[in-house]
């Protein structure tokens, strides 16, 4: 008996590699099991103990009576719930499920494994405590109650995967009705990680950011994220696409975020990259050609980051572009939101920030910009790796620094 260990790189080629030692002659498959199946088994966090519990007085300090007078504490100065519960290092990451990944609208279970997911992410990249929270509503007030409601427990909101246009309004309305941050990271963790390596693109083209002419393809979550961060970082020339064509005045079937970036000019994709120096693709995968490419302005710049399947393959226009990035791990310059998330709110956190503030989001990408200075800068090179230790704890001092000058730190 032999077992067989097998990397594929899609379910389809994963059926060809079985099927093909099933048709070896003297060969009888006995077992076929799947590692990213087996590793899911029981979920992939849990909660521990961080003081021991092992003797009557233990349990007498961590349970009743004892807590009863941290409770009292509590009533009695509401703050202190900071320094004495896990609010002060605890997230919640909550979905609907209506956007999960790149898949659609799954629902609230099948989003679990990819919020249990993020939980990791933030344990493992900034030391923060994140809990999975998928409800069984797709209801904007609804799901603005319930995030209310159970708000008490932690110190940060991470929204996640809750689809366009609707998580425009519930993050509004959440960052207005509660005193602890509410980031969705769909439209902000893409949009920092977007500008810092937009920054570093620009640096080394040279072209400052006030004259350059970008178009964004994709007006949902992220692109109206990304375009509101430039216009921040001082972007002048914003043009975007959604399914129809140029966000233009003429039309008349955009919603208020869409309309904020209307143009006069009207027309296709193809018409608004004429000229342009930067192609954001925050869509559809295979929307943008070589052709369309050809026809920016010289050294463009092409972040492809529709997943899994980018807007354009690398490869075909590779010897046409100053710089390409994709939002996949094997090509160079991954624009991943992980660079983003865990640092912001381990600075949030640490700073007790009431809100998180447009320059908490734009120091933020300065930081992570800034992890690549100019002597290492490359076209293949203009974002840190994930695995970089620096990243998150760049992040978090950028964005505590900020929190203060805005004035929105507790602490
Ligand atoms: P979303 O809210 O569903 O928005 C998708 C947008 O794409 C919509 O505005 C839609 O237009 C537009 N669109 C659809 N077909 C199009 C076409 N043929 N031409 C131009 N625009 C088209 O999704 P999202 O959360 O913003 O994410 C969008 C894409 O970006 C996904 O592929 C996602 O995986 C990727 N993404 C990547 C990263 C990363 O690499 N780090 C991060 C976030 C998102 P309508 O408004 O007309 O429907
Ligand atoms: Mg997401």
């Amino acid at each position: 008996k032999r077992e067989l260990t097998v990397d594929a790189y899609s379910t389809e080629h994963a059926e060809q590699i079985v099927a093909a030692v099933k048709a070896i002659p003297d060969v009888k498959v006995l077992k076929i099991s799947d590692r990213t199946f087996d590793l899911h088994r029981q979920g992939k966090i849990s909660i521990e103990s961080r003081i021991p519990l092992a003797s009557q007085s233990e349990l007498a300090m961590a349970y009743t009576p004892g807590v009863g007078r941290i409770c009292k504490a509590i009533a009695d100065e509401p703050e202190k719930v900071f320094s004495l519960t896990i609010k002060n290092n605890t997230v919640v990451i909550v979905t609907d499920g209506s956007a999960v990944l790149g898949l659609g609208n799954l629902g609230p279970e099948a989003a679990l494994p990819v919020m249990e997911g993020k939980a990791m992410l933030f344990k493992e990249f900034a030391g923060v405590d994140a809990f999975p929270i998928c409800l069984a509503t797709q209801d904007t007030e609804a799901i603005i109650a319930t995030v209310k409601n159970i708000a008490p427990v932690f110190g940060g909101v991470n929204l996640e995967d809750i689809s366009a246009p609707r998580c425009f309004e519930v993050e509004r309305r959440l960052r207005e009705e509660l005193d602890i941050p509410v980031f969705h990271d769909d439209q902000h963790g893409t949009a920092i990680v977007s500008l810092a390596a937009l920054i570093n693109a620009l640096k080394l083209v040279n072209k400052p950011m006030d004259l350059v002419k970008i178009v964004i393809n994709g007006a949902g979550a992220a692109g109206i994220a990304i375009a509101c961060l430039l216009k921040k970082a001082g972007a002048q020339e914003i043009w975007i696409c959604d399914s129809k064509g140029i966000l233009s005045k003429k039309r008349s079937d955009l919603n208020p975020e869409k309309q904020a970036f209307a143009v006069e000019a009207s027309g296709t994709l193809a018409d608004a990259l004429n000229g342009a120096d930067v192609f954001l693709g925050v869509s559809v995968p295979g929307v943008l050609t070589r052709e369309m490419v050809l026809t920016m302005a010289s050294d463009p710049i092409v972040f492809a980051m529709a997943n899994p399947i980018p807007e354009i393959q690398p490869e075909l226009i590779d010897n046409d572009v100053a710089v390409v990035a994709t939002g996949r791990s094997d090509y160079p310059n991954q624009i991943n939101n992980v660079l983003a998330f865990p640092g912001l709110f381990r600075g949030a956190l640490d700073c007790r920030a009431r809100v998180i503030t447009d320059n908490m989001y734009l120091e933020a990408a300065k930081a992570i910009a800034s992890l690549i200075p100019p002597p290492s800068l490359a076209r293949d090179n203009i974002i840190p790796s994930v695995f970089d230790a620096r990243v998150a704890t760049a992040v978090a001092s950028a964005v505590q620094f900020a929190a203060r000058k805005d004035g929105v730190a507790r602490q």
